[in-house]
This record gives C-alpha cells, sequence and structure tokens, in this order.
C-alpha cells in the first residue's frame, strides 16, 4: 500500500452526535436500522406480524441531523415519512454477542427520526430492489444527543412519541417491541462485526404518516430526551 501524502480532497468531518451531560461528541461509525419492530406498524404496512428474526437495511453516517435543525424535504419523493425510533449507541466492539450479554455493548441511547420516502420505499419493496433510496438519504437520520447508559439505564419501557404541528401521529411503549434491545444486537452481530460508534434504530411504532414543507416535529423517548426538527418551508417569492 502506498502511504498517502494528501488527499485529492478536503477529507469530510466524522459525523457526530453530542453525549448529553459531557464534553463529548459520539462519532457516527454506521447506521443500522431494524425493520418492522412493532406489530400495529407491521399491520399498518400490509403485514402480519410474525416473529421471523429481524430485518436490517442501513443508511449512510452523514445522514445524521443535529437536534433541532431544519432540513429541506427529501429530494426526489412526494411522501415523505416520519418514524419516530428508540436508538442505542454501541460502545463496544463484538461479533456473535449473546443476548445476555448484549447489554454491556451499549453506550448509550437516544430518540431518533427513521425518515423514509416511503413512495420509493415500497417501489422498491414491490420489484424485489433494495431499500437503499428509500431510506438512506441525504438528512434521513435526525437524532437527539446519546445519553450514556450509565445515566439513564437501558430503557426497556417507557413512552416513544412524535407529534407534528402539534397533533399526535405516534405513540406506544418501547416494551411493545417484536426483538427488544438485546436481541437486536445478537442477531445484527452476526451479521456484522459491531463497534463503538455504530447506532441502531430500532423500529417504529404505528402512526407513520407524511411530512410537508413547513411541518415542525416534536418526539420523545420517555427517560431519555426529546427531539425536535422543521421541515423547511417551501420558497415563496
Ligand atoms: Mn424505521
Amino acid at each position: 500500500m502506498r502511504t498517502i501524502v494528501k488527499y485529492a480532497f478536503p477529507v469530510p468531518e466524522v459525523p457526530s452526535v453530542p453525549v448529553a451531560g459531557t464534553e463529548l461528541a459520539f462519532a457516527v461509525r454506521r447506521i443500522y436500522c431494524v425493520g418492522r419492530n412493532y406489530r400495529e406498524h407491521a399491520r399498518e404496512m400490509g403485514f402480519e406480524p410474525e416473529r421471523d428474526p429481524p430485518f436490517f437495511f442501513t443508511k449512510p453516517a452523514d445522514a445524521i441531523v443535529q437536534n433541532g435543525a431544519t432540513i429541506r424535504y427529501a429530494l426526489g419523493t412526494k411522501n415523505l415519512h416520519h418514524e419516530i425510533e428508540l436508538v442505542v449507541a454501541i460502545g463496544r466492539e463484538g461479533v456473535d454477542i449473546p443476548r445476555e450479554t448484549a447489554l454491556e455493548h451499549v453506550y448509550g441511547y437516544a430518540v431518533g427520526v427513521d425518515l423514509t420516502r416511503r413512495d420509493l420505499q415500497l417501489a422498491a419493496r414491490d420489484k424485489g430492489r433494495p431499500w437503499d433510496v428509500g431510506k438512506g438519504f441525504d438528512e434521513s437520520a435526525p437524532i437527539s444527543a446519546v445519553h450514556r447508559a450509565v445515566d439513564v439505564g437501558h430503557p426497556a419501557a417507557g413512552a416513544l412519541w412524535l407529534e407534528v404541528n402539534g397533533t399526535l401521529r405516534q405513540k406506544a411503549d418501547v416494551s411493545e417491541m417484536i426483538w427488544p434491545v438485546p436481541d437486536v444486537i445478537a442477531f445484527l452481530s452476526r451479521l456484522f462485526v459491531l463497534e463503538s460508534g455504530d447506532l441502531i434504530y430500532t423500529g417504529t411504532p404505528a402512526g407513520v404518516g407524511p411530512l410537508e414543507p413547513g411541518d415542525r416535529l416534536r418526539g420523545a423517548l420517555e427517560g431519555v430526551d426529546e427531539i425536535t426538527l422543521q421541515i423547511a418551508p417551501y420558497e415563496t417569492a
């Protein structure tokens, strides 16, 4: 291998999320996401929920959006959807992790929104094509600060909700997850070597729906944090 003397282009900044109550930042290595992890959401997407092994998709690390940000309505879609989710922040490397020790690999938790170009995702799904363009686009991973497990514990229960322009759209309890966090980590670590810096969006409850330019989102994971997000209004001349 040749020694790199100089990069052709400036090296992009490492995407990161503040660690609450500290001066630290959680540098994001990868973003994994779980599909259909709440029964009522599986039903609203047209599936009878079964306890099949969980399935995963990914987003690029630079899809991260900081809490409180205003983003543009996503390119290439007419049906941008919100999905409020508990997010796990991995703090210790591991592969083939047993569910019994899985929580030892968790650094902390956040609340995030898995923004989805639903029209593109469903078109891909129906044609047996990859989900990348429906899920892994620019600014598709808004997230709160990461709260360390030493501070907030491991939230096995607690309300997870999202309102848009003050109207409640999604509300469930994270105890309703088909595959709880230890199982998600166990399954995922059989497919990928998990490393510190990995985030796992653990799936959304029922009530997903479309967003419009100008919308204001506010959501929370009880005992962890709140998240707000604005979709920029249409440009007015
Ligand atoms: Mn999701």
